[in-house]
């Protein structure tokens, strides 16, 4: 008989782990709380029209191997489409083009950076140094990145206008929390390994569909049992096979459990004595950072791009998805590391985003309606020496796996990252069972 792995948390972290073990031959079963897949990555329907509508837009790049892996192998990688070219605009409403040139890297965007009208060409040698010198660093250093900045001669536009556009997006953390290790990863993997590292893919379906149809019938094909509307109380690692306890009462047991749910979940969901042990307990070390997203439905067109970067202002991207619905032109704009935001009402937010709006678009367009969302915990936020908290998806206690793009993956909280610590969950389970396998794919190069 094959043997049974329960995942809980249908996220993108505990489907890949799915995905990996149900290809091997283990009978899976996915837990899910809510009634739909995706996690985080997901999407919800618009109360007026019925429509799918993402809780946030969400951006893959192209050094992202391993969720364009997962994507490929449930058969859904076409629905991501790359953007050659990136926009960014400062309040003034100019716009500078980001695009490759046909060099190798490092130098295929040399010429991108240098055209950037919002910085001075002093300001473009600083940055230059500045990059340089990062990638010289140790890629495990992880002092606060902002004094490292000032000693490396970046001045308060360099850092706001180059080193927080782009980190700030990344990361879903302000340069000044932020530490070295993962601001030097984004520049590493994004601009300087391999030409398309940088090139930001956008998904052209909903997450819900995205992370739907095709994954279903992936897993269904595969005998992977999908409970969805079923929260997880309690998992009792003490005994062989594993008992868990949903919130309705009933019971399941499983000779493998990997917990896939979010860091601010994980500990209670154990037995207090052990979440009170390393590695778990560091768990509770991990910050939360939120993101703001405003969706906004206009009249008519209001930009005539796909998206648009934003250099200092209070939105940090815009995404144009086009006339939804007849008459109703439906723009996202997000705001990463939202703290700033928080304690302002959903109508201030939406207030100050229109108000944006209408000063960098001036034009007819008429708002129709609106809706803000914040994820209060959307990710954890990457301070300096935050793997020190990250736990490895192996853990101490027999059979007992953790899973979620907080767990120890090399990456900041990103899909990228849930799909690693899937994908290492899954190769925790096989070694436990005998079986060696490298499941993680390799970085462009
Ligand atoms: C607003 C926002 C914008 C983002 N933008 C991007 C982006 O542009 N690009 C990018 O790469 N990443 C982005 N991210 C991050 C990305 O969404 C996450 O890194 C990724 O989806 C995390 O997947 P996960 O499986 O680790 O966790 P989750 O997606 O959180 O999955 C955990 C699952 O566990 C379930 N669960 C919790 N408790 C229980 C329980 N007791 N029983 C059963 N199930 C339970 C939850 O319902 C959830 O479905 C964004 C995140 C947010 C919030």
């Amino acid at each position: 008989m094959s043997r049974s792995v329960a995942i809980v948390g249908g996220g993108l972290a505990g489907l890949s782990a799915a995905v990996a073990l149900a290809e091997r031959g283990f009978a899976v079963t996915v837990i899910e709380s809510r009634p739909r897949l995706g996690g985080r990555a997901s999407s919800f329907s618009d109360p007026s029209t019925g429509q799918l509508i993402d809780a946030c837009q969400h951006v893959s790049m192209g050094c992202c191997t391993n969720l364009m892996h997962f994507c490929k192998t449930v058969g859904v990688d076409r629905f991501l489409k790359d953007q050659p070219r990136l926009w960014f605009m400062t309040p003034d409403g100019r716009i500078s083009v980001f695009k490759a040139d046909p060099w190798p890297a490092p130098f295929h965007l040399g010429r991108a950076l240098a055209s950037a009208h919002y910085l001075t060409a002093m300001d473009k040698l600083r940055i230059g140094y500045g990059f340089c010198r990062l990638l010289c660093e140790s890629p495990d250093a992880d002092p606060p990145l902002l004094p490292w900045l000032q000693r490396h001669h970046q001045n308060a536009r360099c850092i706001d206008r180059f080193w927080g556009v782009i980190l700030t997006s990344a990361l879903n953390e302000t340069v000044d929390r932020i530490g070295m290790k993962y601001a030097r990863k984004v520049f590493r993997d994004g601009f300087t390994r391999h030409r398309d590292g940088f090139t930001v893919q956008v998904p052209s379906v909903p997450l819900a569909r995205l992370y739907g149809d095709e994954l279903r019938a992936y897993l269904s094909a595969r005998g992977v049992t999908i409970l969805e509307n079923t929260g997880v109380k309690a998992i009792d690692p003490a005994s062989l096979p594993i008992a868990i306890t949903f919130r309705d009462g009933r019971t399941l047991t499983a000779d493998d459990v990997i917990l896939a749910v979010p860091f601010d979940r994980v500990r209670d969901l154990l037995p207090p004595a052990l979440a009170d042990q390393p590695p778990f307990a560091n768990i509770a070390k991990l910050q939360p950072s939120p993101i703001t997203s405003v969706h906004l439905w206009f009249d008519r067109p209001l930009l005539d791009r796909p998206h648009i970067v934003l250099v200092d202002c209070l939105g940090q991207w815009i995404f144009n998805r086009g006339e939804m619905n007849p008459g109703e032109h439906y723009v996202q704009v997000v705001v990463s590391a939202a703290r700033p935001l928080r304690g302002q009402g959903r109508d201030e937010i939406q207030r100050l985003i229109v108000q944006e709006l209408q000063r960098l678009f001036p034009g007819p367009a008429k708002l129709l309606r609106a809706k803000v969302v914040t994820e209060q915990t959307a990710t954890f936020s990457a301070v300096p020496g935050i793997d020190a908290f990250r736990p490895e998806q192996a853990t101490p206690v027999a059979n007992l796996y953790l899973a979620g793009d907080w767990t120890q993956t090399g990456w900041p909280a990103t899909m990228e990252g849930a799909v690693i610590s899937g994908y290492r969950a899954a190769e925790a389970v096989l070694r436990q069972h005998g079986f060696a396998e490298d499941l993680v794919q390799s970085a462009l190069s």
